[in-house]
């Protein structure tokens, strides 16, 4: 059996976007003057993103992993404002191969 890379084990997993009520929400000010900007290196689903100066966050691919919130705390500027597992049924299903 051939192993299957990251990205291709991501794609098996599903996502129930709570499109009302983000679990993780950033202040982008604080991310304004962030100067190490753990998020975009620290993140496995990339969903943090460079967008000129400011700091883009899509978190309809979160994993719920919690690196975030940590790196943020301890290495950034605590632009991570908001960090919660979603509500009932939405979120991330992990499936295997
Ligand atoms: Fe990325 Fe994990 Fe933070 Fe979700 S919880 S945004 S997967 S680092």
């Amino acid at each position: 059996m051939e192993k299957m890379g990251i990205e291709a084990l991501l794609a098996l997993d599903r996502f129930n976007v709570d499109e009302k009520v983000p679990h993780i929400e950033i202040d982008d000010t604080a991310c304004l003057n962030c100067k190490t900007k753990p998020c975009l290196f620290i993140c496995p689903a990339k969903c943090y993103a460079e967008d000129g100066e400011k700091i883009r966050f899509d978190y309809a691919g979160c994993l719920e992993c919690g690196t975030c919130r940590l790196a943020c705390r301890q290495l950034g500027n605590g632009g991570v404002v908001q960090w919660e597992y979603p509500r009932a049924t939405f979120g991330v299903s992990f499936r295997y191969a």
